[in-house]
């Protein structure tokens, strides 16, 4: 579903993703794990099609992220760091905004902002302005807008980010039946314990670089090599 290769990307001089390349296969959950700086956000925001590379190649469902980054956005649903919500919408309005642009028919936008509305249990913050709710809040009217136009690809970065337990797991367990449905997510954190609950495939990343890749135990048993070890620590 995902591949990336030779990924490059620079801010001026600042070598932000120093030749990153990696794949995701359909119904996978993989992790980007690494520590606060080592370049996730900005590898989530080019495989959304709302950065681009500087080199390398970034196909998303066979569609080149560069050339073509309007239609992977059809098929992304990205939900970034830091909410970027209208504060002066109602979550109502945005929902509503984002099946406009988004072309959602009507009928299909007020099933699917039910089901999420339901799910996240946030019905009486419906008609109340987004810059006056919770940040927990504004994470899950993230999260739904993300999930509007029923994405092949989710990329969730840092996603789980001041989430209350309950609504952890029900993120946990959306982001199961989206994975049963052979769909594929890219998860970034800097949390070891919580990228060996919900990842498949984990690549470790460092200074813009993947150091090492595998499952939670293979990386275990590869712990001991010196950078991983070290940057493990700073992730527990
Ligand atoms: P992470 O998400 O892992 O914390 P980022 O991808 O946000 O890392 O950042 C990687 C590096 O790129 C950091 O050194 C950061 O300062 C730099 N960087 C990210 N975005 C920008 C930008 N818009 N302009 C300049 N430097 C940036
Ligand atoms: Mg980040």
């Amino acid at each position: 579903m995902i591949e990336v290769d030779g990924l490059v990307k620079k801010f001026g001089d600042t070598l932000a993703i120093d030749g990153i390349s990696f794949t995701v296969y359909d119904g996978e959950i993989y992790g980007l794990l690494g520590p606060n700086g080592s370049g996730k956000s900005t590898t989530m925001k080019i495989l959304s099609g709302i950065l681009r590379p500087t080199e390398g190649k970034v196909l998303v469902g066979g569609i080149d992220v560069a050339k073509n980054p309007l239609e992977v956005k059809k098929i992304v649903g990205y939900v970034p760091e830091t909410p970027i919500l209208y504060e002066s919408l109602t979550p109502s309005e945005l929902f509503n905004f984002v099946g406009s642009i988004r072309g959602i028919p009507k009928n299909k936008l007020e099933e699917r902002v039910n089901y999420f509305v339901k799910a996240f249990g946030i019905e009486e913050y419906l008609e109340q302005f987004i810059g006056t709710l919770s940040f927990g809040t504004q994470q899950k009217v993230s999260l739904i807008t993300a999930l509007l136009h029923d994405p092949h690809v989710l990329i969730l970065d840092e996603a789980m980010n001041g989430l209350d337990p309950k609504t952890a797991r029900i993120l946990r367990e959306l982001l199961l039946e989206f994975k049963r449905e052979g769909r594929s997510i890219v998860f970034s954190t800097h949390v070891l314990p919580l990228a060996e609950m919900i990842c498949d495939r984990i690549g470790v990343i460092y200074k813009g670089k993947i150091i090492a890749e595998g499952t939670i135990n293979e990386l275990k048993e590869k712990a001991h090599e010196e950078n991983l070890e070290d940057i493990f620590l700073k992730l527990t």
